[in-house]
This record gives structure tokens, C-alpha cells and sequence, in this order.
């Protein structure tokens, strides 16, 4: 059976994520350990909302998050703690998560210093091993954020994150903020880390591209909704969602006729305060039907381990997905 994980924002009602987080009709969204799960989908959407439920940096109004079986909302105040060891979050900004009046060694210092871990020189030893596994030097440990650039305060991130040993990583849009030839380094060096750590990670990302070669599952999130679940390659090589089929052409390729597809997606995402009835896709969707207007679809299996939450995904199928068209 499933279960509907709820986060309300305000007194509102404001929905800004729902997902189911156990298996629906064969579909599961649990994490598997050792794997790399994206969560992707426009600003607004609810992904980050998810990537803090999942560690429960918020809590969410309804439902539950289960880490190796267990409830972590039932978890006390002393499990939590030793929890969060094992559960850490790399943050989209790297200068603003770093507090800019500690050095760096004693940012990367802090969870070390804060379970327990080691103290004194070990401390000091253990925080020049954790900048060299990161890329940077031991002396670095003595300077501030501020004399760093962009991808190195990033790594200074990874670093703080790797401190307590932990087995699971959200990446909250991790390289967003970073120039392109950096967000390759970044993501190189988080899948070396993965391989070395054994680590399972989940990258928050609005950009598909940035997630293409390192996440082995797709979960695609439209205003607080997850509207396709798939394995990465047949994500990209077959998208079943209208939703997911434009943020794909939104994907810069190099043509040999050096001219891009027309973007499929105008207009913006709608309010989650009051999100569209029926799908909620289906005010910027080119497959729309009155009947989308009306009725919500349900995350349903679509084979292969795949789900997908649209009326007509099986006729756009057969209609040919590399042959939507644009909204007129
Ligand atoms: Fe588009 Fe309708 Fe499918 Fe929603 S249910 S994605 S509006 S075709
Ligand atoms: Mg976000």
C-alpha cells in the first residue's frame, strides 16, 4: 500500500509537495541504497520541499518518510541526531550555506566536532583528509569562505557534508549556481565520492542535462506532484509525460543544421497556492482535453519499472513522442 507524503506551507492549504514515498501498484519511489535518484522539474515544484522531507529538515503535514524501515518521524530527538549523520545536504548556494566568519576547517570541522568523532590533532588530521578528498589543501582549512571561488566553496560543502560519514546525500540543486565547465568538475567529483563512499545520493536539479549521465532514476515533478517516475535512460530515450517531453526539447543539443527545437513550454508554473484543477499540467500542456480539466490523474505504471500521471500517455505514445507539437 502506499503512502502519501503531504507538506502544507501557511495556513493556506498551500500544497508544495506530495509524493508517494512506498510502492503504488508495483511503482516505488523509495530510494534504493547505493543509487544516484534525480528529482527534477521547474523552480516552484516542490523538489527541494521533497529533498527537506526526505531529511527532515521540515516536516511534512501528513504521511511518512521511512529510512531502512523505519519511520524517521517517529525517531526522537537523540536518534534524530545520530540520523542526521547518516542523512546530510548539500545546498544550492555554497556561499550562502557557509558562515562567513568561520574558517573553513572549522566549518568541515563542525559535524566532527558536533557527533563526537574526533578531537585535537585527529580532529585536525581528519579535516585535512576530508579537504584533500574534495580536491583543495589542508592549508585551506585556515582561510575563510569569502577567498574562495564558486566551485571550491562548493567543494567546501561536500567536504562539511562528508564529515560525519554519512550514507545518503541530497544535492539541493548542487551545481545550479555554478558556471558550466565548474558543474562538470562538481558533478565528477560527487559520483567519484559515490563510488569511494558508497554513498546513495539524491540530486535536486531543474536542469535534466545536469542529471543525464549521473542519476540511474528520474523522478519528474510538476507543481508538487510527481507526474513520471522512470530509469534515466528510458526517461531520455522514450518520455512518456507531455510535461517531461517538453523539459527534454528545453535541452540545448548541438544540431548539424545548427538550429534548436522550439521550446515547448510558454508561460510559467502556476501558483501552488491554487494549483490547476483536474491535471495541473494541463494549462500549458499541447495534449490537453477537457476531460484534463476536470479529472486528476493518478501516478499509474506504465512498464519497465515506470510510472506516469496523464490521461492520455498511451495514445501520446502512439501518436509518436518525438512528434509533439507546440501549443498553437
Ligand atoms: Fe496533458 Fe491531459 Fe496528460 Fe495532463 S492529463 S499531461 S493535460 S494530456
Ligand atoms: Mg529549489
Amino acid at each position: 500500500q502506499g503512502v502519501d507524503l503531504v507538506k502544507h506551507f501557511g495556513g493556506g492549504g498551500l500544497l508544495a509537495a506530495k509524493t508517494v514515498v512506498h510502492a503504488v501498484d508495483g511503482v516505488s519511489l523509495a530510494v534504493r541504497r547505493g543509487e544516484t535518484l534525480a528529482i527534477v522539474g521547474e523552480s516552484g515544484c516542490g523538489k527541494s520541499t521533497l529533498g527537506r522531507l526526505l531529511l527532515r529538515l521540515i516536516e511534512p503535514t501528513a504521511g511518512d518518510v521511512r529510512y531502512e524501515g523505519r519511520s524517521i518521524l517517529s525517531l526522537d530527538e537523540g536518534e534524530m541526531r545520530r540520523l542526521r549523520r547518516e542523512l546530510q545536504i548539500i545546498f544550492q548556494d555554497p556561499f550562502a550555506s557557509l558562515n562567513p566568519r568561520m574558517t573553513v576547517g572549522d566549518i568541515v570541522g563542525e559535524p566532527i566536532w558536533l557527533h563526537g568523532l574526533a578531537k585535537g590533532p585527529q580532529r585536525r588530521e581528519r579535516i585535512a583528509e576530508l579537504l584533500r578528498t574534495v580536491g583543495l589543501l589542508p592549508a585551506h582549512a585556515n582561510r575563510y569562505p569569502h577567498e574562495f571561488s564558486g566551485g571550491q566553496r562548493q567543494r567546501i560543502g561536500i567536504a562539511r557534508a562528508l564529515a560525519g560519514e554519512p550514507k545518503l546525500i541530497v544535492g539541493d540543486e548542487p551545481v545550479s549556481a555554478l558556471d558550466v565547465s565548474i558543474q562538470a568538475q562538481i558533478i565528477n567529483l560527487l559520483e567519484d565520492l559515490k563510488e569511494r563512499f558508497g554513498l546513495t545520493l539524491v540530486i535536486v536539479a531543474h536542469d535534466l542535462a545536469v542529471i543525464r549521465h549521473m542519476s540511474d532514476r528520474v523522478a519528474v515533478m510538476y507543481l508538487g506532484e510527481i507526474v513520471e517516475f522512470s530509469s534515466t535512460d528510458g526517461l531520455f530515450d522514450n518520455p512518456l509525460h507531455p510535461y517531461t517531453q517538453a523539459l527534454l526539447t528545453a535541452i540545448p543539443v548541438p544540431s548539424p543544421v545548427g538550429r534548436s527545437p522550439k521550446p515547448l513550454l510558454q508561460g510559467d508554473v502556476p501558483s501552488p497556492t491554487a494549483p490547476p484543477p483536474g491535471c495541473r499540467f494541463h494549462t500549458r500542456c499541447p495534449h490537453a482535453r477537457p476531460l484534463c480539466r476536470e479529472q486528476h490523474p493518478k501516478l499509474e505504471a506504465a512498464g519497465d519499472g515506470r510510472s506516469v500521471a496523464c490521461h492520455f500517455w498511451r495514445e501520446i505514445q502512439n501518436a509518436g513522442a518525438g512528434a509533439v507539437t507546440a501549443p498553437p
